[in-house]
């Protein structure tokens, strides 16, 4: 669509889903009131900014359904949060929620290259959780045979995976990891004894070195896909061959999904090419609408068009959440510093821990990090020149001094969903 229209489309869809809202939500209605801005005062896109914010906190206050739209008549399912950063939240969805959601993971995996010679193992958890339904719709909508495996168990995902051809996997990227590792000790070469030719993986923040590194130890070429369950789920955004080769992005699906970049501080909008807070409304969705919703994730719009010629923009991956930032010895870190850090070490498995934990003076900043099978058995001179190593690459790129803990191949913990890379014991 060209880039006028779409603009004109969205417009169209923001003044009636902004209208829709104000009659309909209370919180929404007396914040809007507030400020002193209508829904009529929404004349051009860029009086979007006039309106007010959405926040996680603000559904959790409205729990379970203050901040719902619909009458429960027109809901057909729920879906809550993982909580990865605490209590649940709950969207309901009506049934045209739930298929522009799926539209949109369709498109995201059409855009990957699958359609419907393709096997689409769902190993994301089904449930609550909307990684395992949202595939699984997306896929069956575009014709793929879904596989719906759910999380865990891996040694059965294997043994399906290469009697039924499996030929893309839909998982953590931190599962993913766990698969590759249980595949190796079968002896399973996915290049040889699988079809396995996709990897379609989100939820959590992955870098691209870690990116590379699942490519290099499978063989499969792993995608970008980003959702959150404010807003629908996995396929709000998702990588083209383009985004995965050249400039390291996702197309943002902005006639579903209509995207903003703020300063995080000041909450002013940013101009496309600044890095800042996602903020994203929902132009289809009517069980649970969300204006200006604050992601808390960072990232960028590309001013740039993509080469693929799609006229939807690009927007960086996303390396991480405002409040995954920590702050070590008064130095903001982000985990995914680290983890470029580490996996530019070639001895190192893409396994690491990273420990605060206070003490009288200064807190204490571990990393632990698990060696490949064949470094770990070297000997003491080796190994400590190994920690040098690894100290003075996290030292490049962060600029701190953490003590480096190498630890056995396998001996971290592993998981199934999101990945809890962080244990900080300071709080
Ligand atoms: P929770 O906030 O409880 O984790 P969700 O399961 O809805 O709830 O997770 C959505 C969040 O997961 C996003 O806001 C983002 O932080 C992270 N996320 C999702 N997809 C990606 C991705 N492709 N890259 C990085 N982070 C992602
Ligand atoms: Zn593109």
């Amino acid at each position: 669509m060209p880039v006028d229209e779409l603009r004109a489309l969205q417009l169209k869809k923001l003044q009636t889903i902004v209208a829709y809202e104000y009659d309909r939500v209370a919180l929404f209605r007396t914040r809007c009131d507030e400020k002193g801005v209508k829904p009529r005062d929404l004349v051009t896109l860029k009086d979007l900014a006039r309106f007010p914010f959405m926040k996680k906190t603000d559904l959790r206050d409205q729990y379970p359904t203050g901040l719902t739209a619909a009458p429960l008549k027109e809901i057909v399912r729920f879906h809550c949060s993982s909580g990865t950063t605490g209590k649940p939240i709950c969207i309901p969805n009506t049934k045209g929620d739930i298929e522009v959601w799926t539209d949109a993971a369709a498109r995201s995996l059409a855009m990957y290259g699958l359609g419907d010679e393709d096997v689409l193992q769902v190993s994301y958890g089904y449930g609550l959780f909307t990684g395992g339904l949202g595939l699984h719709y997306g896929g069956e909508h575009l014709g793929c045979a879904v596989l719906p495996t759910s999380a865990g168990n891996t040694e059965k995902q294997l043994m399906l995976m290469r009697d039924l051809g499996s030929t893309a996997i839909a998982c953590t990227p931190s599962y993913f990891l766990h698969v590759i590792e249980v595949a190796k000790k079968a002896d399973i070469d996915f290049r040889r004894d699988t079809k396995l030719r996709h990897g379609i993986f989100g939820a959590e923040p992955w870098t691209d070195e870690m990116r590379r590194k699942i490519a290099e130890l499978s063989g499969i070429i792993p995608h970008d896909i980003y959702g959150l369950t404010e807003i629908s789920g996995p396929g709000v955004a998702a990588s083209c061959p383009y985004c995965e080769s050249e400039t390291p992005g996702l197309h943002v699906f902005e006639d579903h999904y209509y995207p903003e970049i703020v300063d995080p501080e000041t909450l002013d909008p940013l101009p496309d090419g600044e890095e800042g807070e996602l903020v994203l409304t929902t132009l289809d969705r009517f069980g649970t609408p969300m204006i200006r919703y604050r992601t808390r994730d960072l990232s960028r719009l590309h001013a740039e068009r993509c080469k693929c010629g799609r006229t939807i923009r690009v927007m960086d991956r996303i390396k991480a959440r405002s409040d995954d930032m920590l702050i070590v010895h008064g130095v903001n870190l982000f985990p995914s510093q680290i983890e470029t850090a580490l996996l530019s070490v070639p001895e190192v498995e893409p396994h690491y821990q990273i420990v605060l934990t206070p003490t009288e003076t200064l807190d204490l900043f571990e990393i632990k990090v698990e060696l490949k099978a064949e470094s770990f058995s070297d000997g003491i001179s080796a190994l400590e020149a190994l920690r040098k190593k690894i100290f003075a690459a996290v030292k490049q790129i962060t600029g701190l001094s953490p003590k480096i803990t190498l630890v056995e191949p396998g001996s971290l913990p592993r998981s199934e969903g999101k990945i809890k890379r962080v244990i900080d014991n300071r709080r």
